[in-house]
């Protein structure tokens, strides 16, 4: 089993970003958040330990040191227990003010294990158009501090694609985040969501997106530089040094179940499915009158339904998928195997994926780029 807790909150919006989160100020952010975020634990917890925990955002670090101590202690009383060797992942900003106050030295007395560090950019121009709060150097530093502070296992995000960047910048970027002794990196292409500041800049007529192939070509760049730094590519998005890839999106990636609590959050239990709302004062007002929070979407799927969607999530990582083994691990599969085999083999033979051991297949780094169409002949 494994958790995902979710802060919706951050101090600013970013101008790409479209994800739910709150701008506010810290002050403004519920002083019960942390209690009620494990209330909700307790309520939906359905037994066991954990493999993975995960604290993601929004920016967990709006709730401050004290906050997360509070929200450390009360998970723990709530009944979270960890595995030995679990991996615990905090979600970070790197501006000065987001991870200074003891909130490092805070993390790791908690037990988390591994930061993941929202940078974007090692460019100053492209941060500031970016709307991110941080420039270059402070991202360097934050890093550093995360390592003096006895973190080891730090990863960053990167966006291809953001205003202002060009190939000459992207390629800076990746080579100073090659530099910086990082243990992962995701390397995201930007897409322009409906609603940010970037799709009305875009309308607007300030900016031009970059075009598919620009952008295609700076995510192969990004596979070249960092392949060249040892990072190996064991996801579309995702790159890491020999075993630190992240254990918790690989654990949802091939199928195991994760709980997720905090508005907005995502779970996976058996055959439930279940969003929160992402209304955070609904998923507030619901805990404090004693009830689950609401949701937005809740379903109970078929065996079959449920053994596809698992199925099909596999074919992102470089591991690739095996219909045969998959079935044997998942009974209710069997009757998909057959199909699966035939639609691998279909896409191998026009190159979208390729046959990487017998009865296993991967995409192959054209399948990656159309990884969404192939996942769709799947279906
Ligand atoms: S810090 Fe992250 S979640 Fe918050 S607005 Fe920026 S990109 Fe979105």
């Amino acid at each position: 089993m494994n958790l995902y807790a979710h802060t919706p909150f951050c101090a600013s919006k970013c101008a790409y970003c479209a994800l739910p989160s709150a701008a506010m100020a810290a002050g403004d952010i519920p002083a019960d958040f942390p209690e009620l975020l494990a209330k909700e634990f307790s309520m939906r917890w359905p037994g066991g330990r954990f493999s993975t925990v995960y604290f993601g955002g929004g920016t967990p670090s709006m709730l401050g040191a004290g906050g997360l101590a509070r929200l450390g202690l009360a998970l723990r009383r709530a009944g979270l227990e960890t595995i030995r060797g679990a991996e615990w992942t905090v979600e970070l900003n790197p501006a000065p003010g987001l991870i200074g106050g003891g909130v490092l030295g805070t993390l790791a007395d908690m037990g988390a294990n591994r930061l993941s560090f929202g940078v974007q950019s090692l460019d100053d121009g492209v941060l500031a158009m970016a709307g991110r709060r941080h420039t270059a150097a402070e991202a360097v530093a934050a890093v550093s501090a995360a390592r003096a502070a006895g973190f080891a296992n730090i990863g960053i995000d990167l966006i291809a694609g953001l205003p202002g960047d060009d190939e000459c910048k992207w390629r800076a970027t990746l080579a100073k985040a090659a530099d910086m002794g990082l243990k992962h990196m995701s390397v995201y292409a930007l897409t322009v969501e409906p609603g940010t500041a970037l799709a009305r800049l875009a309308a607007g007529g300030g900016w031009t997106p970059c075009a598919d192939g620009e952008l295609l070509d700076r995510l192969s760049i990004a596979e070249e530089t960092l392949a060249g730094a040892g990072f190996r590519r064991y996801e579309i998005s995702n790159y890491a040094a020999e075993g630190f890839e992240c254990r918790h999106n690989l654990a949802c990636w091939r199928g195991e179940d994760y709980l997720g609590i905090g508005p907005g959050a995502a779970s996976r239990i058996a055959l439930a499915r279940r969003a929160n709302s992402a209304d955070w004062r609904a998923w507030r007002e619901g805990l404090l009158a004693g009830r689950t929070p609401p949701a937005d979407n809740e379903e109970e799927l078929q065996p079959a339904d449920d053994a596809e969607e698992r199925f099909i999530f596999g074919l992102r990582m470089a591991e690739g998928v095996s219909p045969d083994a998959f079935a044997r691990l998942h009974p209710t599969a069997a009757p998909l195997a057959g199909r699966w085999r035939k639609a691998l083999a279909g896409l191998a033979a026009n190159g979208i994926a390729a046959e990487t051991a017998p009865g296993r297949w991967a995409l192959t780094p054209r399948g990656r780029e159309v990884a969404d169409s192939a996942i769709e002949a799947l279906l």
